[in-house]
């Protein structure tokens, strides 16, 4: 089903191919809230696992328009899981100390171990969307070897390199891009400032930002044409829906982790034979005192 929205280098992408209010096959909210439910116990066996065997690790990149429901999906879809062995990380406007570094500097410090999950909530792709719409490479220093107007070609190649590596030293990186329509942004904006408990939600600077949407939408296109490859693919997940943005989003991870298949890990055999011997030896020692049922070992 998340084939449907994936984009994986095959074929061009445009924004306005997708359709930002698409519900799939859903014919209530009801029925993609019960699905939601189902996929995340299943996304949490495969979490167990994952973190079990230690073999494969994920990164799952939330981009977004503002106010299209990165922090609510986030949220929604991952609150199943254990945190051992799942981090998120936020990538805000660069630091001083950020800044002095190549751009993927700061990306490289959250990645996750062979065996957890990172969520990404924006991540090197601003440095291709908003550092691309305000050209803010041109505030940073360079060497001189520098040509200025490559730099925005030569990061997508840097992302698709880097990602490309991460896959063969097995973390896969999945980028998710919840499109939301103008429209939608424009009326959970104004639900931001009419009720007084989502006033906080609300900033100017997100309002100026509105003023580049054909920007951001053209940056999104390049960008994600430029880096969509079959290993590190991105999904275009329609947002003006909340609970089939959550539902779909629950299905892209799901299928993800199942693709990487993850097994309890085996015992080696070795082991195994000393097991009986720690188990025996277990029995004695609570042989000389009252031996709990089970039943009560699992009410204390
Ligand atoms: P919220 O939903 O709470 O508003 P947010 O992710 O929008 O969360 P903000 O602090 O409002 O958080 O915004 C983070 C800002 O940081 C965004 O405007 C984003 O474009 C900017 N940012 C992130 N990475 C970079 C980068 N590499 N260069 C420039 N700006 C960046
Ligand atoms: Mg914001």
């Amino acid at each position: 089903m998340s084939k449907k929205y994936r984009v994986a280098g095959d074929k061009k992408f445009q924004c306005k191919a997708f359709n930002t209010a698409d519900t799939g096959s859903f014919k209530n909210r009801e029925e993609a809230e019960k699905e939601l439910t189902a996929n995340k116990e299943k996304i949490v066996a495969l979490q167990e696992k994952l973190y079990a065997e230690k073999k494969e690790g994920f990164v799952f990149i939330f981009q977004a328009m503002d106010a299209a429901g990165k922090d609510g999906t986030i949220k929604a879809v991952l609150d199943c899981l254990s945190p051992h062995g799942v981090k998120e990380a936020a990538f805000k406007a660069p630091s001083r100390t950020e800044l002095a570094h190549d751009y993927l500097w700061r990306i490289a410090a959250q990645l996750p171990e062979k065996g957890e999950i990172a969520i990404f909530n924006r991540s090197h792709y601003e440095d291709v969307l908003v550092g691309k719409v305000h050209k803010l490479y041109e505030n940073y220093a360079w060497a001189d070897r520098i040509d200025r107007d490559k730099i925005i070609s030569n990061r997508y190649k840097d992302i698709r390199h880097f990602e490309e590596y991460l896959y063969h030293n097995s973390i896969r990186v999945v980028k998710i891009f919840l499109n939301v329509s103008k429209e939608e942004q424009a009326k959970r904006f104004l639900s931001r400032l009419e009720e007084k408990e989502k006033n906080w939600k609300f900033s100017i600077g997100d309002m100026k930002e509105r003023q580049y949407w054909d920007e951001y939408q053209q940056a999104f296109e390049d960008a994600i044409n430029r880096t969509a490859t079959d290993h590190c693919p991105w999904y275009i997940v329609p947002a003006d829906h909340k609970w089939y943005m959550r539902w779909l989003v629950s299905k892209i991870l799901l299928d993800n982790l199942e693709e990487a298949h993850p097994h309890w890990p085996n015992v080696p055999t070795g082991d195994l034979a000393q097991f009986a011997d720690c188990e025996k030896e277990l029995k004695e020692e609570l042989g000389t005192k009252d031996i709990p049922e089970t039943e009560e070992l699992a009410q204390r």
